[in-house]
């Protein structure tokens, strides 16, 4: 199983060596901006590193609201941001659910999805697998709640994308881990890529405050059975820097060597 973290994207390679991880996540750019991505220098070493390496898009895209000025600079940023973690190489490009405003139909939401889609397909396509994220709070989500995820899906799968499942999001989004990977699998049939967090806040609070897989009030081992029912690559998105997300790391491979928990 490959397990890595998100790390800063100076030098993704020296972080993945600091951490012991065979994968990496980063940003191409602000993750709170609206900045297209500038080709990497070190794009020819990317691509030819073993570690597999994924691309999380800026949390401003939202190709799901039904506010325009913010909906068609999301899908064209989606679109940026998907040929340029493909031109380093990215197994993947993560992006959050999105959501209509309060008062606008969710139907809308999920329709914009499918719409956002039909565009990249209509554009030459994404160039990578493009995976879409559960997120935590919200109370009008596309990928908070499985009810959402299940209508979300009806819209957009005739398409090419896949899920990637956060733990916390889940935990703070009012899902129960146990068994979450089988009811997931139920409506999306994959899941591409796990993001395996602790949660600061507690079950069902819509908070998104990640932390160290033994912190949080999510009980670690319910993360590792998520982790082994998902069978999917896993990114952890601790705090700490190297020396944190390394303990992270060092956790979930002893767990799932079948180490007992010291906790
Ligand atoms: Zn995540």
């Amino acid at each position: 199983m490959r397990i890595g973290a998100h790390v800063d994207p100076t030098d993704p390679l020296t972080e993945a060596t600091a951490r012991a991880a065979d994968a990496v996540q980063f940003f191409l750019a602000d993750p709170q901006g609206w900045k297209a991505p500038q080709p990497r220098e070190d794009a020819e070493r990317l691509r030819a590193t073993g570690i597999d390496i994924y691309v999380h898009a800026p949390y401003v895209v939202n190709v799901a609201t039904g506010n325009n000025r913010i909906r068609i600079p999301s899908r064209k940023l989606l679109l940026a941001h998907a040929r340029a973690a493909a031109a380093i190489g990215a197994k993947g490009l993560v992006v959050h659910g999105g959501h209509v405003n309060a008062g606008d139909d969710p139907a809308t939401g999920f329709d914009n999805w499918r719409k956002a889609l039909a565009y990249a397909a209509e554009s030459g396509g994404f160039g990578l697998p493009v995976l879409i994220e559960n997120t935590a709070g919200g109370e009008n989500a596309c990928a908070r709640r499985l009810d959402a995820l299940a209508r979300l899906w009806d819209a957009v799968g005739d398409h090419e994308v896949g899920f990637c499942l956060d733990t916390c999001h889940a935990h703070a989004g009012g899902e129960e881990l146990l068994g979450l990977v089988d009811r997931v699998k139920a409506i999306t049939g994959r899941i591409d890529l796990v993001h395996a967090n602790n949660s600061k806040d507690g079950f069902g609070s819509g908070r998104d405050r990640h932390d160290n897989l033994r912190g949080g009030t999510i009980d670690p081992e319910l993360v590792v059975a998520v982790i082994r029912a998902a069978g999917a690559p896993v990114i952890v998105e601790t705090p700490g820097g190297a020396e944190g997300q390394s303990g992270d790391i060092a956790f979930l491979r002893g767990q799932l060597a079948g180490e007992t928990s010291a906790a």
